[in-house]
């Protein structure tokens, strides 16, 4: 049997056979003499030890197209960021940070703005800033199901790690894409008391034919690892456009005379809100060199 691994705890993993059915499996030594370990999102063989109790052992890991460290994962083709216009309000310093981590992966993102009915002025400015950015992205509300053909056409036949701050309507997109692959919904208020005693695993659902959506635990901060204060600006895909236009070479778009970045903020080619989020990520990054 071949399958899709979509969970991994306490050394089983669940391999989802493509159609409707989950074993649950043990990875044999094998992998570990080869030093490789089992990722969600992996596509594996399964020896069926049981058809009936769905059991089974993983006898092969087939070559991965990629692999996440954050999170954990193998295979995935792209990265859709969800964000509220309101209820909850958008943290854009954090929708940042994810874009980048993502980007820093080599991942390509996708940005969607949810809840377009609160508020449909103010989600098209926000959607505007990613797109002037140069991350697509899309207006969603799962009230007035706008946007929902779009999102499935964007997510069809492919793996897609999801993230969002919860209450973002995350769910009830998902439950809508695909009715059967029910994930638990709730509101904002009574979700703030959820997972204090439950530990989240990073989990792949499928929402269709070759299509899982990977479920992001733990989106409330997000710290950038392993970059220097001086890459960041290669992970802002409008400032790396600029490269080579300011005045000093090198220039990290500070206090630099002449620089380009802060001259298409001032006339409104970049967002003011993305070029200080950079500022301030960028400070935060050179602290951690310094007092590593
Ligand atoms: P999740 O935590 O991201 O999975 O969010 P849920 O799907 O559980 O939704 C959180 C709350 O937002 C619920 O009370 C939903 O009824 C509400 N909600 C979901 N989609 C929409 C929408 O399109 N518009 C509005 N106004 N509220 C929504
Ligand atoms: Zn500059």
């Amino acid at each position: 049997m071949k399958g899709k691994i979509i969970k991994g705890i306490a050394g089983f993993y669940y391999v989802h056979d493509g159609h409707d059915k989950v074993y649950e499996c043990k990875a044999k030594g094998i992998f570990r003499n080869q030093g490789l370990k089992p990722l969600v999102g992996d596509d594996v063989s399964v020896d069926v030890l049981s058809s009936e109790e769905s059991l089974g052992n993983i006898t092969e890991i087939f070559p991965r197209k990629n692999s996440l460290i954050r999170p954990a994962s193998a295979n995935v083709d792209q990265a859709l960021v969800i964000f509220a216009v309101k209820e909850p309000a958008p943290n854009l310093n954090l929708l940042d940070r994810f874009l980048v981590m993502m980007g820093q992966q080599g991942l390509p993102c996708h940005v969607c703005i949810s809840k377009t009915d609160l508020d449909v002025g103010e989600a098209e400015r926000l959607a505007g800033i990613y797109e002037k950015a140069g991350y697509p992205s899309h207006l969603v509300s799962t009230y007035e199901k706008r946007g929902l053909s779009e999102l499935s056409v964007l997510l069809a036949g492919k793996t897609t790690v999801m993230a969002g701050p919860s209450g973002v309507g995350k769910s009830s997109l998902m439950n809508l894409i695909n009715p059967e692959a029910q994930m638990e919904t709730g509101t904002v208020s009574a979700k703030i008391g959820r997972g204090r005693h439950t530990t989240r695993h990073t989990e792949l659902f499928c929402v269709g034919e070759d299509t899982y959506l990977l479920d992001t635990p733990g989106f409330s901060s997000l710290e950038i690892e392993g970059m220097l204060c001086s890459e960041l600006r290669f992970y802002y895909p409008e400032i790396e456009a600029l490269e080579g236009k300011c005045r000093f070479q090198g220039c990290i778009h500070g206090k630099e005379p002449d620089c380009a970045v802060k001259k298409a903020v001032l006339e409104g080619g970049i967002s003011r809100e993305r070029y200080e989020n950079y500022l301030q990520l960028y400070e935060e990054l050179k602290a951690k060199k310094r007092y590593k």
